[in-house]
């Protein structure tokens, strides 16, 4: 069997680039890679010169593959990065990926300012889900979303990035459509607007990127990353279930797990943040009701709304370490 030779220098090609025949080594894999993150990002015009992106790092490969990529591209950027992690308190797993961003951090000289669930409310992630009655995954994501707009807008950054795939949000869409939770729809573009004082925009730089891609890049690069999945993640999901259902389509019909996000993109509507938002009357910050999500779980839990307490301490902290 002959080898494949690299379509760019001619060297053993290791990796076929996907809805191709073109086959490609290791370094010209990893440019191509860089290429089409940074083509989303102008594409979408997700950043601007002189901005501070505080990018979200859970220790897993995607979010360690952008915030490599970021970093590459920092300078052609023109910004500042600070990677944030989260230590959720998850048994036999948080402690871990904390360890592995922080490796990954100190080899891609980038820092890092990590926050503990347990240091803002007293608890880990687990126990305030098992509390409020609530699956833990959507007690984490709560907790996640608040943390990341409060920490961006305590530490004075412009955007926080997110490091979900092509394959994730084509899963999310579709997931939306089935279940006509259409509202939803609207936060599943490749960024979110500002408000300011109140929410930090958002930005997917690897909404065009697949989870196949990342995790080559990731290996390619000798970027440390945890391997497995959060023992909550259940792969019987009917997320878990859409993402193969769409990795099968886009084998039989060539790229439409692209054009179905680019859709999404386009309709506009996908890049706002809902327009009928409130304040949360405890903390100040965006909420659907009269207390946001985490003040509500907290105080539930804890016995008061932890939200002014979390915005206080993110403050000092990342004036701290910023
Ligand atoms: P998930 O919500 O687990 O699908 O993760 C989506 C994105 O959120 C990741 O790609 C990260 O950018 C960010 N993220 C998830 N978990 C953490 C964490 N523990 N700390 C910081 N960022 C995270
Ligand atoms: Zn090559
Ligand atoms: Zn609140």
């Amino acid at each position: 069997m002959s080898l494949r030779k690299c379509a760019v220098c001619g060297e053993i090609a290791i990796a076929r680039l996907p809805n191709s025949k073109l086959f490609l080594c290791a370094d010209h894999f990893k440019e191509y890679v860089e290429r089409r993150v940074l083509r989303t990002i102008e594409r979408y015009r997700m950043i601007e010169r002189g901005n501070r992106i505080l990018v979200a790092v859970s220790g897993g490969k995607d979010s360690a593959t952008m915030l490599a990529i970021l970093k590459r591209l920092r300078d052609a950027l023109a910004v500042e990065i600070t990677a944030l992690h989260i230590n959720l308190g998850i048994p036999n797993y948080s402690d871990k990926s904390e360890e592995t961003t922080r490796r990954l951090t100190q080899k891609l000289a980038v820092p890092l300012v990590v926050v503990k669930v347990e240091d803002l409310i007293g608890m880990s992630v687990p126990q305030l889900a098992r509390k409020a009655g609530r699956p833990v995954c959507s007690a984490c994501g709560l907790v996640k979303r608040y943390l990341l707009n409060a920490a961006a807008l305590e530490g004075g950054f412009d955007k926080v990035a997110l490091g979900h795939t092509l394959n994730d949000m084509s899963a999310y869409i579709l997931k939306t459509f089935l279940t006509q939770d259409l509202s939803s729809t609207e936060k599943l573009g490749p960024y979110t607007e500002t408000i300011e004082g109140v929410a930090v925009s958002r930005i997917r730089p690897l909404y065009e990127t697949s989870e196949l891609e990342t995790l080559l890049y990731a290996n390619f690069s000798g970027l440390p990353f945890v391997g497995e999945k959060c023992p909550h993640a259940s792969p019987s999901t009917l997320e878990a279930e859409l993402k193969r259902f769409m990795a099968a389509l886009n084998e039989r019909y060539r790229g439409i797990e692209i054009s179905l996000v680019r859709r999404i993109a386009k309709s506009g509507k996908a890049t706002q943040v809902e327009s009928a938002a409130k304040l949360c009357k405890s903390c100040g910050l965006i909420s659907n009701a009269d207390l946001c999500s985490y003040c509500k779980i907290t105080a539930t839990c804890t016995g008061e709304p932890k939200g002014s307490f979390t915005r206080r301490f993110l403050r000092d902290l990342l004036r701290l370490e910023v």
